[in-house]
């Protein structure tokens, strides 16, 4: 672990949380020289059930980044496209269309994975780890932030850190985006994350949606013997243990393919299971000096797509590089302009992701337009191309996403037809469905700037 020095006032950075965006953007920036104070209050492995899977866009920006390094010795799985269930039915869908392509995601232990990159972020002389909760932001008589305030973990002193930028990547439960965003969070519904066991998957090294259950549900590997099953609890209330059993019994169990049964029975009669909110918070920010948002702490969306880290490797990538265009960190005026091009811009990089796990979740959870989508997407050519790069977080362009997304809706109405159930309300209910779903997204998401690349070339 490498010591505090005994002046702090000399960090560049002061990073709140070292999570998967606090503790990426530390390894990053650590390489180019930028001196950094790394906090969090719990550096030991978690085990969690969020950000296990990686969407090709994610392991392609840490590529960029020069830090694929980071996927390997710990067990991670390629995950080369996705598999659809309905009822009798299936298909895959790979990420590559063909040989002119050669993309792929990556199914992983999230607390492994957060290890290896805060193990790689403290490597480098110029981060010092602090083990400590922070409990304020420290603001000088200009209203500029100037550091931190935070409780160290072993002798429950309170300290304070000095840094010229304060970066909160504190999560999901963010202390600080009330201080630096205008947010408004909505719980979405709830996922229960289940490991299976040596469960052979009907299509390996692939992610697998199932869509004939009430609400869907998705698995996925994390390492050579393990599969995660997410389920979709819907509702803003958590539910309860046998609200769970219940849910499974009736809604998941009897859709599920033959080989997981046997490994679904036996995990939960480990009770071993978590449960995790899913929230929607677009980013809302206000530029304040002296810090930025990163991360689930400023914008959250559905995880049905695995866009998390997609977003979030963005956004490191995006700050990193305004940041790194400035000379050193000692003029506040222009580490502002630079926080106010990074707001900016990461809007052309993440209103895709966003828009897709939200409106994807939307269309999934109603029974007109998941018939629809699945047999859009069973088509195959541009149908399934188009769609797979969108959530494969590869396209960025929103237009792509609008089409696809109301040809889904016009094949439900067209379908209607054909099971003669083409009647005025029937259509009136799928357009009204379809805009209820998308509208609310596009208000949030889309901006002139989602269209095109503005402040830089990266
Ligand atoms: C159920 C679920 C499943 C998901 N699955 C996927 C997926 O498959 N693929 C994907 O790409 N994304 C997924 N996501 C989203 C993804 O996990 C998040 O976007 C990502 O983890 C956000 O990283 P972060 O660094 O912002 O937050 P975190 O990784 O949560 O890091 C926050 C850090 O801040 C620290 N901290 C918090 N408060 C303080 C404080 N006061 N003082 C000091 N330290 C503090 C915490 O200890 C933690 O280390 C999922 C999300 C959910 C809810």
């Amino acid at each position: 672990m490498n010591t505090p020095p005994e002046d702090n006032d000399f960090f560049d950075i002061c990073i709140v949380g070292a999570g998967m965006a606090g503790a990426t953007i530390a390894d990053y920036l650590a390489a180019k020289g930028v001196k950094i104070a790394l906090v969090d209050r719990e550096f030991s492995e978690k085990r969690r059930i969020v950000g296990e899977l990686l969407q090709p866009g994610a392991v392609e920006t840490l590529k960029k980044m020069g830090l694929e390094h980071l996927l390997e010795g710990f067990d991670a799985q390629p995950v080369y496209g996705y598999a659809l269930f309905n009822n009798d039915k299936n298909f895959s869908i790979s990420y590559n269309q063909d040989d002119s392509t050669n993309y792929h995601g990556v199914g992983l232990h999230n607390g492994r994975f957060l290890q290896k990159i805060r193990e790689d972020a403290l490597s480098h002389d110029s981060v010092t780890q602090f083990h400590g909760t922070v409990s304020e932001l420290i603001e000088d008589e200009k209203n500029v932030v100037t550091g931190i305030i935070y409780k160290e973990k072993h002798t429950r002193e309170i300290k304070t850190i000095k840094a010229k930028l304060t970066i909160t990547s504190d999560g999901f439960f963010s202390s600080f985006r009330k201080d630096l965003s205008n947010n408004v969070k909505t719980i979405t519904s709830f996922f229960v994350g289940i490991i299976l066991k040596d469960c052979t998957l009907p299509f390996p090294h692939h992610g697998h949606v199932f869509l004939s259950a009430p609400t869907p549900f998705i698995c996925y590997p994390i390492s050579s013997t393990e599969s995660r099953l997410l389920i979709d609890f819907p509702g803003e209330k958590a539910p309860k243990k046998d609200d769970i059993a219940k849910h499974i019994e009736d809604n998941v169990a009897p859709y599920l393919p033959d080989e997981f049964k046997h490994c679904l029975t036996q995990a939960m009669a480990e009770n071993d299971y978590k449960v995790m909110p899913n929230h929607y918070m677009p980013a809302k920010p206000v530029l304040k000096e002296g810090a930025v948002l990163l991360g689930d702490a400023l914008n959250m969306r559905h995880p049905i797509t695995g866009g998390g880290l997609t977003a979030v490797f963005n956004d490191v990538y995006l700050l990193s590089t305004h940041l790194l265009e400035m000379p050193d960190f000692n003029d506040p005026k222009l580490i502002h302009e630079k926080l106010e091009l990074y707001y900016q811009d990461r809007y052309h990089a993440n209103t895709n992701v966003n828009i897709m796990a939200n409106a994807l979740y939307g269309v999934m959870s109603n029974d007109l337009l998941k018939q629809g989508v699945f047999e859009y997407l069973r088509m195959g050519g541009e149908n399934s191309g188009g769609p797979i790069t969108l959530l494969a977080g590869l396209n960025r362009n929103p237009t792509v996403l609008i089409k696809h997304f109301f040809s889904v809706a016009f094949l439900c109405i067209r379908n209607l037809s054909g099971k003669s159930k083409m009647n005025l309300s029937n259509v009136f209910r799928v357009m009204k469905d379809a805009f209820c779903i998308i509208k609310p997204l596009a208000i949030n998401e889309l901006r002139p700037s989602s269209f095109y690349k503005k402040n830089t070339q990266h």
